[in-house]
Formats: C-alpha cells, structure tokens, sequence
C-alpha cells in the first residue's frame, strides 16, 4: 500500500476543499480525490451558476420597470445561450482557483471514483491508499423518483447544460430548487408550472413567507398547482411531455419537465459499508457532534451527512473539524441552531431562527409575533401589488428574538448582519435601540409595532 496519508478526503466539493485546505495549513499530508470538477455542487452545478441565472433574471425585471423610470428602451432579443456561454467560462475559472489553491497549499489532488477498500484505506482505479484519517464529503445527487417515465424530465444538474430556453416548463416539487428555478424561468420569459404534490411551498419556511411567495409568484403569471402527486410523464408528439397527475387529470404541451424533489446522499461507488460505516435510514452517512462517524477516524461533512445541506455550512463543519483534528483546538465543532439561510426566488427570503409554527411548539404562547408588510420604494412607480413582508418572532419578558424572516427586495443581502445580531442574543428592544437607516427596506426591521 501506499505511504499513509494523515488525511484522506474524498470528495472535492465545498467541505471537502475546504477541510483539505484548512488541514494542510496546520502541515497535515493530504490527499483530496475528486471525481469530477473541482468545486463540487455549488461551483458547478448549484449556488453559483444558479446565482448567475438569478441575476440574469434579476435584470430582466429591472428592463422591464426600466420605462417607469423614464428609459425608452425596447429589449429586442434575450440570447439564453450567450448567457450560459459566459457562465460557463466563469466556473471554469472558478474550477481552476480552486486547483491552484489546493496546490498551492501542498495537498495532493487526485481524480476518479473512491471506494472504502478497509477501515485505513481507499481503492482508487485499482491502487490501495492509506491514511490515519478519512473524510467523507461526497454529498448528494438530484433525486428523481419512481414513476413511470420519470427520465423524460431533467434536474437541476440538466437545467445547467440547457443549451435553449424552453418555451413552456413544469417543475415538479416545492422546496428550494423548484421555486429557485421557477422564478428564473418566468423571469427569462418561460411559462411555467409549479406542481407541489401539498398544499404550500417551501414546508420548511415560515407559512406566512411561503404564502407571499405565492401570492407574488401568481402576479408574475407562474401557475402553481397544489395536492398534485405524479402518476407518470409521458412523451407527446411534436418533442412535448405530459405530466399525468394522480386522480387523471393531465398536464400538457411541456417541453421540459424538471424534477425538484430533493437530493440523494451520493454513496454511489463509496463502498461504505466495507468500513462498516453506518448509514441512517434515508442514506446518509451518520455522525455525531464532531462530525465523526461510528468509526472513530472516519468523518463526514456537508449535504453527506443530512444535516442544514448549504455550502456554507459544509464549509463551516469542515474547517472546524480540520482546526479539532489538526491545529490543536479541541472543542471546535460547529453550532448548527441559528443557521441563516436565502431562497433566491424572485423576490428573495431571508430566513434565521424558528418559524411561528415551531416557535409556538416550542413555547406556546410565551412568543410575540411583529409582522409588517409594505411596498418598496423601488416598486413605487409600478403596477406590482404584491407588498414585501417582514416578521419577528421574540420570546419571554426580554422579548429574545428566535426567528427572523423576510420576504422582498434585498432580503438576500439584509440577512447577514441580523443573523449576526440574533447570534449574539439580541432582544426585540435592541432592534428597537437601532437608529434606523432610511430610505431602505432593512430599516422595516428595526421599526416593526
Ligand atoms: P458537493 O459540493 O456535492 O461535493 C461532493 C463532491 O464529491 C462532488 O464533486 C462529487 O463529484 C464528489 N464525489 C462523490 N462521490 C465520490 C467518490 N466516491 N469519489 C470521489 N469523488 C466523489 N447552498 C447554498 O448555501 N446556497 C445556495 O444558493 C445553494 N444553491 C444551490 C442550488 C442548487 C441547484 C443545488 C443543487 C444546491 C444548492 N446549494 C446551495 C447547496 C450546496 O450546493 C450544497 O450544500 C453543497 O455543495 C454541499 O457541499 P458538499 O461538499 O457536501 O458536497
Ligand atoms: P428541498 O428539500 O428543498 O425540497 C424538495 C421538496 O420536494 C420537498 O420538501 C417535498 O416537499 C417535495 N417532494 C419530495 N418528494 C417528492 C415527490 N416524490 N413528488 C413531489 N414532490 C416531492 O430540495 P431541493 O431539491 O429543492 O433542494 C435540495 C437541497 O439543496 C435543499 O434542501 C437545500 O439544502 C439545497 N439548496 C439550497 C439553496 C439555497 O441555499 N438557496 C438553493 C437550492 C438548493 P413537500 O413535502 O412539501 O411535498
């Protein structure tokens, strides 16, 4: 076998770089094995191509209010594929600022497909490595389920590769990825139909967020369907698809179907249980506080381990653990409460803390509630008429606040600095304290009755 490495990583998205980096920096032998491009999800085929195509549609609304503001200007063409053309050269270099970092660190890159061949060690095209440590960061591919027909629609990773714009899509799911890309879609100018198999979007967000999500998601001409479970898709001439609901009723003239429905912890090739590494019952690989699994010198980081699965948060648990393992700080692990998180849907969330529903689970009538809802001045000479909103959730006599949510312009950016405020205990009083910044939406926050 190979000479022992101190640390094996398997898998080059965003945990795996950075605890492969962060390990190095404390002299650490590392070795990162990645079997398709540096960067992983969220360079390649997540937030940041994603955030491109956000802000594509971002300009496109800006173009239409443009002759509000006195412009007279006329968009004549939108060219999709110029667009991905340039997106794509921007996660080249990305992928290459990443190659250069990890060399420039002294940690050994390898590609190809790693598979568990012991406790100690990992196959790789043939050849046994070793290592004290392993770390398992191979995180989750789109899950597409299983209904007849099912790979006639695309996922996310698809999206990316589209070459043209489809004229008319349905998107299949409601969390994250489905409103993400419907927004961009209709932004773009692609008809789109949500189809959510329950009655509401993003469950796992504040109700009343989801339901101005909604409201604003209909102004924009997005159909949205609730209760439809899929039966089936089903090819139609002329390149269409059609979408069998459950209960027979039937969508059709799609030219493209994209499944959101959740992501697959991506064990495909690892060979886990070779290690005798335990699994939880969906898949992923379980660990515990420190992030080490039921095999005291194997861990795992990121969307692997099921837990907060965004980039941030592999990153964060990754270079921890590096700092626990080797820089010497023993009891460093990551908090994973107050964890503050973006949809970028058009308008964007902004979401920390508890939601109503769990605040109330949790305590009872022990919270206070402060919503307000107002049209951004940015809208002030539009038609739209759908308001942005924002909510507080406090505790107790001190008025601590739990949750924060905002829906509107800006949340995506405002959200930070309040996360940090909500991190450190602020009460609803000091929000109060804080002079307010105007004319802004954040300043709404600081305002609430
Ligand atoms: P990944 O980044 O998925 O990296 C895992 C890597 O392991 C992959 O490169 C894979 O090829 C490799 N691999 C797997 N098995 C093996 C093996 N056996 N051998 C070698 N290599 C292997 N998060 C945010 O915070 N903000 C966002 O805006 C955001 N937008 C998103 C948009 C989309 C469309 C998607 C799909 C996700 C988005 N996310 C976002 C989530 C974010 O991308 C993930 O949480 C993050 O990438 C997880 O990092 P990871 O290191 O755990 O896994
Ligand atoms: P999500 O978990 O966000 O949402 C998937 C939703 O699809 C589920 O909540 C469920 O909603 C619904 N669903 C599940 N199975 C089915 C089914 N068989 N048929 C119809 N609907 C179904 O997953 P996504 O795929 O949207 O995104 C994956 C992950 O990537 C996210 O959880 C997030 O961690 C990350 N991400 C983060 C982003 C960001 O930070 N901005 C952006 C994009 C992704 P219900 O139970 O209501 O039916």
């Amino acid at each position: 076998m190979a000479r022992p490495y101190d640390l094996i990583v398997i898998g080059g998205g965003s945990g795996g770089i950075a605890t492969a980096n962060r390990a190095a920096g404390y002299g650490a032998r590392c070795l990162l094995i990645e079997q398709g491009p540096l960067g992983g999800t969220c360079v390649n085929a997540g937030c940041v191509p994603k955030k491109v195509m956000w802000h594509a549609a971002q300009h496109a609304g800006s173009l239409k209010q443009a002759r509000d503001y006195g412009f007279d200007i006329e968009c004549k063409n939108f060219d999709w594929f110029l667009l991905k053309k340039n997106r794509d050269a921007y996660i080249q270099r990305l992928n290459e600022i990443y190659r250069h970092t990890l060399d420039r660190n002294g940690v050994e890159v390898r590609s190809g497909t790693a598979s568990f061949a012991g406790a100690n060690s990992v196959s790789l095209h043939g050849e046994l490595l070793g290592a004290e440590r392993i770390l398992i960061a191979t995180g989750a591919y789109p899950t597409i389920p299983n209904v007849p027909g099912a790979v006639l629609g695309i996922t996310s990773d698809d999206f990316f590769a589209l070459e043209s714009q489809p004229e008319r899509v349905a998107i299949i799911g409601s969390g994250y990825i489905a409103v993400e890309l419907a927004g961009v879609f209709s932004a773009l100018g692609t008809e789109v139909t949500l189809i959510a198999r329950k009655d509401r979007l993003l469950r796992d967000f504040d109700a009343t967020l989801a339901e101005t999500l909604a409201a604003h998601y209909r102004e924009q001409d997005i159909r949205l369907r609730w209760n439809c479970p899929i039966e089936s898709l089903e090819s139609a001439p002329g390149n269409k698809l059609t979408v069998h609901l459950e209960g027979g009723d039937r969508i059709t003239g799609m030219d493209r179907v994209l499944w959101a429905i959740g992501r697959t912890p991506d064990t495909r090739g690892l060979n886990p249980q070779i290690a005798g590494i335990n699994l939880d019952a969906s898949g992923f690989v379980s660990t515990d506080q420190w992030q080490t699994t039921n095999i005291p010198h194997i861990f795992a980081v990121g969307d692997i381990t099921g837990r907060a699965r965004l980039t941030p948060v592999a990153i964060a648990a990754g270079r921890r653990l590096a700092d626990r393992l080797f820089g010497g700080f023993t009891e460093r692990k990551l908090d994973y409460r107050n964890i503050p998180t973006v949809v970028f849907a058009h308008p964007p969330i902004g979401a920390v803390g508890l939601t109503e529903e769990q605040a109330r689970r949790c305590y009872g009538d022990d919270i206070r509630i402060y919503q307000g809802r107002f049209t951004p001045m940015t809208q002030a000479l539009a038609k739209a008429g759908v308001k942005s909103l924002m909510k507080l959730i406090t505790l107790g006599k001190e008025e601590k606040i739990i949750g924060c949510h905002i829906i509107g312009e800006g949340a995506d950016e405002m959200l930070q600095g309040f996360a940090v405020a909500i991190n450190m205990g602020a009460s609803k009083k000091d929000f109060d304290n804080t002079v307010a910044i105007h004319p802004t939406n954040a300043e709404e926050l600081v305002t609430l009755r």
